[in-house]
């Protein structure tokens, strides 16, 4: 029997709920079959020469079971760069299909505890996976080098016993945890790197108090695209975004973050009601950054770094507001695992790493 048919056969016969007896050796087969398919193939080597958005983290530090911590995943023609770990990001990669052992570098805008807290994981999933022999990059602003520190300090540990386990050809010591690679905050922007025909910008925003904060700007052959990190609507991230062709901003929608507040002040939760008010200031709603999109003459818009979590299908057109009315181009919420294609021939497409939801 050709492959695929028996492939066909064991996912009807498991759908239609085979008897036991033969409900084991299919799923068995199966899964025998997926990990063969894993391990020979990635979807990083698949993809058209260009420029990639892969979305492997679209949350925020709110719960939600559906949304890793912030991650982008950069994709320049087989170029793996990553901007931010946050939790769940090293997971999230290897689900779409973009092994951690490929990552090149990593990128963050700033140190807040949710664009950082995936970064040990990252790290060791990336050693482990391609056996490095040096540390992964870690690039940031002034003070990178402290978080790089930390979580080598952290995982030192653990990595005494990968070694003593697995043997210093499959983990050798030197490529264990992050190397710091700090720039200063430009004034407005600087090219960080410029190689292999990819540019980088780094673009100083507005997340105060948290400060250093930037977002970053990709080019590649003739098609780019502009992260915004963390802000408030931002004059320079928008000056910089100018023309490019996929913008992906963060966003918060104060509608809906009130309804929290409101809600822990009627539970007595005093401090969480005043953290819920805190956050309005130093990010972006959906309206504001559909404006800056359009001011910037981006083609798309995809927000990111969802706040609050919209656990209900209904709750997008309320988090949007009336965002499409100020863009021209198409507005996307982000979800975990999409993936926003720009290609060198042209053009823009959407789809999925890693299956549907
Ligand atoms: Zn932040
Ligand atoms: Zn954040």
């Amino acid at each position: 029997m050709k492959k695929w048919l028996l492939g066909a056969v064991a996912v009807v016969a498991l759908g239609a709920g085979a008897g036991w007896a033969f409900r084991e050796p299919l799923a068995l087969m199966l899964y025998a079959r997926g990990a063969e398919q894993a391990l020979t193939s990635n979807n990083l080597d698949g993809l058209p020469d260009g420029l990639h958005a892969a979305f492997c983290g679209t949350g925020s530090p709110m719960p939600d079971p559906d949304r890793a911590g912030p991650c982008l995943a950069v994709i320049a023609g087989k170029r793996l760069l990553i901007v931010d770990a946050g939790e769940g990001a090293a997971r999230n990669l290897q689900l779409m299909g973009l092994p951690p052992g490929r990552v090149e570098r990593v990128l963050l805008t700033h140190f807040h505890s949710d664009h950082i807290d995936g970064l040990g994981a990252l790290a060791l999933q990336r050693w482990v996976g391609s056996s490095a022999t040096a540390q992964l990059p870690l690039l940031g602003p002034v003070g990178v080098g402290q978080i790089a520190a930390g979580f080598n300090a952290v995982y030192q540990p653990d990595s005494t016993y990968r070694v003593a386990h697995h043997g210093e050809a499959v983990v050798p010591p030197s490529g264990f945890g992050l190397s710091p690679r700090a720039f200063a905050v430009p004034e407005t922007t600087a090219v960080i790197s410029d190689d292999g025909g990819l540019k980088v910008t780094a673009i100083r925003v507005d997340h105060r108090p948290v400060a250093p904060a930037v977002g970053y700007r990709f080019d590649y052959k003739g098609r780019c695209l502009t992260v915004s990190g963390d802000t408030v609507v931002s004059p320079v991230l928008m000056r910089a975004a100018e023309a490019c062709d996929l913008l992906v901003h963060e966003a918060l929608q104060p509608r809906l973050t009130r309804v929290l507040g409101e809600a822990a002040k009627k539970a007595g939760n005093a401090p969480l009601a005043k953290v819920m008010a805190d956050i309005e200031d130093y990010h972006t709603t959906p309206e504001q950054a559909a404006e800056v999109a359009q001011k910037a003459g981006a083609k798309m818009l995809v927000l990111t770094h969802i706040v609050p979590p919209l656990r209900l299908a209904g709750l997008e057109g309320a988090f949007l507001g009336d965002a499409r009315k100020r863009f021209d181009g198409e507005i996307r919420i982000a979800q975990d695992r999409d993936l926003v294609s720009l290609p060198a021939t042209g053009g823009i497409e959407t789809s999925r790493l890693g299956g549907t939801r």
